[in-house]
Parts: C-alpha cells; structure tokens; sequence
C-alpha cells in the first residue's frame, strides 16, 4: 500500500461529543467516520485492523473446532416470542415489518435463531458437543451510543453457540471457549482479566466477561488483592460485614426536619454514618414497590436486586407509589409496615447493626435506637448491596480492590432455558429425549479495538499491537525528490511485503515532520525511515513506536529477519 493512495482523511478537530481518546484518536486519524448516532463506516485503517482480529478469532475458533456459520440478520418475531425474549427485550431491539405485516427484528444476539437451526438437525448424542459460530453485524437500539466503535448501535459481534448432552458436557464446552477467549485477547495485545458476572438478559448463570483494563471504561469490577477472585461490580458477592455488639436501647422516634437525605440525617443527629440505615424505592417490569435498606455508607446493587425479584429491570419508584404503601419519600424505613402493600428486601449487613437510625415512615421524623433484628419487617434479608474497594474477599481472608473496565466479550452458560422454550431436543443413548445444554459466547470486534486504542495511546496518537495494526511497518522516504533514498525505500518496502511483513510506503512529497506525525498518529508499530543521510550510514533509521526505541538496521544485512525480531518483540 502506498500511503498517497491511502483512504485515511486525517481530522484536525474532533467533533466535542468524543470525550475517550480512543474515540477522538480514531476520528482523527483516520480510522472511522460517524453517519448517526452510533452507525459507523469502517475506513481501510480501521477495516484492515478489525480483519486482522477477525483472523485471530477465526484462528482460535477453529483451533477449538467450533466451525463458521452466516445466520440472516433479519429475524421472525415468533421465535422470540417463543423463547418469551421478544417483550422482554424492550426498546433495545430494532424492529421492523416486511411488505405483508410480518413483524422482524434485526439480531441483537442470536440465541433463537441457533436454537431453531440445530433443533431440526442435530437429532442424536453422538452429534454432540456441536459448537458453532459467526462473525456478524449485530443491531441494539442503545439508549446512549457513545465511545464511537465502544457502543454503538451496529456493530459487529462474533457469536458462538454450544451444545452439549448434559452439564458436565457444557462446563467443559464453556471452559474451552473461556481459554480461546484468553488466547485471543492476549493476541490482539488488549490488557485484560475475566470477572465473573451477572448474565443479564441473556439468562442461564454462570458467567464471565472479559474486560480490558482502563479507567475510562463503563464497567466497574472488583478483584481481590490475595487470591485471583475478580467480579463485575454488578455480581460480586458482599459477605455480610459485623457490628459490635450493644446492649439494646428502646426504640424511639426523633424530629429531623428538612432531613431527607441519610447525609442529613447523621448530621443533624451528630450519629455516625455506619450507624444508619437508608432506603432506595424501587420497581420493576413486574409492578410493585421494592423497598430497600443498606448502611447508610453502602450503595443499593440494583442487579441484585432485580435478580431478588425476579425481574427483568427495575426502575425508581414514582412518590405515589411511595406513598401508597403508606410512607413518604425521604423518610422510608422498616419499621411498621404492611409487606402485603410492598416487598422489603434487607441488606444482610443491616442485620448484624445495632441501635441504628432510620426513617420512620413520617415527613420529619426518623426512628433512632432502633435493632434490626428486633424491630425491622422485611420479604427477605440477602445481600443487595454494592461490593467496594477494602471489602473483604468472599473467597479468602484479602481485600477488594477496584478497577475500571471495558467489557469486551462475554461467555454464558444457558443451560436449557432455550432449548426447553424452543423444544430443542436430542436422543440419549437410552433413546430419551433430552433438552440441549447451551452455551452463548460473543465477543465485540470493533469495541475490541478501541478497547486496545483506549490502553495503548500517547500525546502523538494510537500505539497499534503489531498483531492488530492496520499495517506492521512504515517504510517513510525523508524526501521523495532525493531519488536514490526514494528508490532504496522502494525497495525495502518491497522486501518487506515480499517476505510477510505488512508494509506501507509513505510516498507522498510531503515535509518529513508531516509524514511523521501521521506515521505516530496512526500508531504503526514499527517505522522505517530512510534518507540522505541515514543512506551514508549505509542504514536505515528503525523506530519502534510502544517504547520509542530507536536503532539502525544496515541495509547490506539481512534486515527483513532483523525486523521481523524487533516486531516479535514488541507490542
Ligand atoms: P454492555 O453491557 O456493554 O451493553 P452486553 O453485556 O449487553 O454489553 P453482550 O450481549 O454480552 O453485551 O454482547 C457480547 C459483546 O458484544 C460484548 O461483550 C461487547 O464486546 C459487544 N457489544 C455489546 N453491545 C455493544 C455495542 N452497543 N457496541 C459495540 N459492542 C457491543
Ligand atoms: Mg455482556
């Protein structure tokens, strides 16, 4: 490629709406251009990169010999209404009607689709396991697309299904996809670490999301400072923390005017923020009111709580509602009220407090000295509270740390929710007919590459992973007028392709500062700079864009075997 030919119309104003470095150096540079809110064209920069992770994936898929499929984008509405998903999915999901009324959706994900396939052929258990997968654009109708390539609306997903006879069969199905995964993040370059998680609405339990590390990421997750425990903040497990033990006091009720935040609260009555406990009104799909208590220092997990409830989402509740089950905004507490007019969920933590304050379902007024165990009504005590940095681990005696993350794939395990809703069934070797144990596995190809962007970036630009750069090397002519250096760079970006390396030529006759602020804003890993002068050297000029690093190769010597090390070596 030459880079005079090079579709990559560098920008020099990013429009204000990139706020992450990625999404700003990738505009910039020429990697992708917005149509809408979250509709992208892929340019050659950007198309060559994600081809690249493609191939890995493609590579790592077939080394576990899940084989390729294309399913149609465009879906029936019945297949979802029978996994009872097509509801469920709400506004996420673009949906569209053909010319005779026929209601379709464009796939958000798969899992329906998959499950009908194999449902009409694969028959017996000597078929499986079967692991199957596609690479494909994916439609979600986000609420706020941002980040660019992070979360946009089209974008383009890798989604690999397993079926297996029984669970054993699935764990193992699981733990191969699990390993592929690790292989090929470590591959693309990206930092990352598998958290377990919530699996959403995708159902089943048992999952992990892999998350590259950064602190402009979405995802909060917590991992453990002793042993390799590692969470999304929506599923780590909280142990109940202990209080000291008090004797009880009576309990009684206290005038707090105007205080209706728990902050107030302890202000007013000088009471230590742990002493108390406060109340989030929640709803959810279902209806209801969901109230809620936690330390007045901890946070209300709503993931925890949706899955208390057996929800699909859970929302705040309006002050009617509130007020309905017979207590106001701002003074909420569990004390004295009708579990038949609301569902009250305790965090387990709140349970070991003692003479603790909270509202006492009255404007102004808050109950103080009250004992949880005494005196609190509640549905269920359980964890429902947020884990945080210095928490301890549920697995060891060490400490949770956090971190920031962006989530660039996930591994499920379904077990038989689809198949059962779809009736997908095979023969077991006593002639029974079995439901499938499923797996669903995605990975988003270009968040994958801002992920990386995101991580590996400086003042200058993008600082592209040799495995996943648009191009491996640039071979940049000083001064294109200076015919023997021009025709010597020639020939070294010849070599080069000639021999494997993926090499670009910056032929353009351009100021060399221009050429090299290109080169580092692009990010390739490795540039090759020849001249007048480096020719009198009898060398070539090699920088090594991730370190810095700078030596000369001679161009007597067998350089191609010389570049291919340093590119080994870095990034
Ligand atoms: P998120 O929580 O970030 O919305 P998700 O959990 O809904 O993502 P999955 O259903 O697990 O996403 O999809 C598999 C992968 O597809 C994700 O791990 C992510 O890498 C990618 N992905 C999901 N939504 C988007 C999006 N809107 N834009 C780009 N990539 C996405
Ligand atoms: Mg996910």
């Amino acid at each position: 490629m030459l880079v005079s030919k090079l579709y990559a119309p560098t920008l020099r104003e990013v429009p204000a709406e990139a706020v992450l470095e990625s999404h700003k150096l990738m505009l910039r540079a020429g990697y992708i251009r917005k149509i809408a809110g979250g509709l992208y064209t892929y340019l050659p920069l950007a198309w060559k990169s994600i081809k690249k992770i493609e191939r890995i994936i493609r590579e790592e898929m077939d080394a576990i010999d899940s084989q390729e499929i294309m399913m149609p984008i465009v879906q029936p509405s019945e297949i979802w209404k029978e996994s009872g998903r097509w509801d469920v999915y709400g506004a996420e999901m673009f949906r569209v009607r053909d010319r005779h009324g026929r209601e379709f959706c464009l796939g958000p994900t798969h899992e329906e689709m998959i499950t009908t396939l194999v449902k009409n052929e694969l028959h017996s258990y000597r078929q499986l396991p079967t692991s199957l997968y596609q690479i494909q654009s994916k439609f979600r109708d986000e609420k706020r697309p941002r980040f660019g390539l992070m979360r946009s609306r089209e974008f383009i997903m890798k989604d690999a299904y397993t079926f297996d006879a029984d669970e054993a069969g699935l764990d193992e199905s699981y733990q191969k996809m699990y390993d592929a995964y690790a292989r090929i993040f470590d591959r693309c370059g990206l930092n990352y670490r598998p958290v377990e998680a919530d699996p959403g609405a995708i159902g089943g339990n048992g999952s992990h999301e892999f998350m590259g590390i950064a602190a402009s990421g979405e995802a909060g997750i917590v991992y453990c400072d002793t042993c390799d425990y590692a969470a999304d903040v929506e599923k780590a497990e909280c142990e109940a923390l202990p209080s000291q033990e008090e004797a009880p006091r009576e309990l009684h009720t206290i005038g707090t005017p105007g205080c209706n935040t728990i902050e107030a609260v302890c202000e007013y009555l000088h009471a230590p923020i742990e002493k108390s406990v406060k109340a989030v009104a929640l709803t959810s799909d279902k209806g209801g009111l969901i109230l809620c208590f936690v330390r007045g220092d901890h946070e209300v997990n709503e993931i925890k709580v949706t899955n208390a409830v057996g929800a699909n989402e859970v929302m705040m509740a309006s002050d009617e509602q509130i007020r309905a089950a017979g207590t106001v905004p701002g003074f909420m507490g569990p004390i004295g009220l009708d579990l038949n007019k609301c569902t009250i969920l305790i965090d387990a933590t709140v349970m070991n407090m003692h003479n603790v304050c909270c509202g006492a379902n009255e404007v102004d007024t808050h109950y103080v000295d009250a004992e949880p165990c005494r005196d609190f009504v509640y549905t269920k005590v359980l964890d429902i509270r947020t884990a945080h940095e210095g928490d301890q681990c549920p697995h060891c005696k060490g400490h949770l740390k956090e971190a920031r993350g962006i989530e660039v794939g996930q591994v499920f395990k379904l077990y038989t929710k689809y198949s059962e809703a779809l009736h997908a069934t095979f023969l077991d070797p006593e002639g029974k007919e079995k439901p499938f144990y499923m797996g669903s596995y995605g990975i988003g190809v270009g968040r994958t590459l801002a992920a990386v962007i995101e991580q590996y970036h400086d003042a200058n630009g993008a600082i592209m992973p040799k495995n996943i750069a648009p191009y491996e090397v640039i071979v940049l002519p000083v001064n294109v007028k200076d015919e023997e250096s021009f025709a010597k760079a020639g020939e070294i970006y010849q070599a080069l392709n000639a021999q494997g390396i993926d090499a670009i030529l910056d032929d353009r006759d351009e100021r060399a500062g221009v050429k090299f602020k290109d080169a580092d804003l692009i990010g390739y890993p490795v540039r090759v700079v020849v001249g007048p002068k480096t020719l009198q050297r009898g060398a070539m000029e090699v920088k090594v864009r991730y370190t810095g690093e700078m030596c000369d190769l001679p161009l007597d010597g067998d350089y191609v075997s010389a570049l291919k090390d340093i590119l080994s070596k870095t990034l």
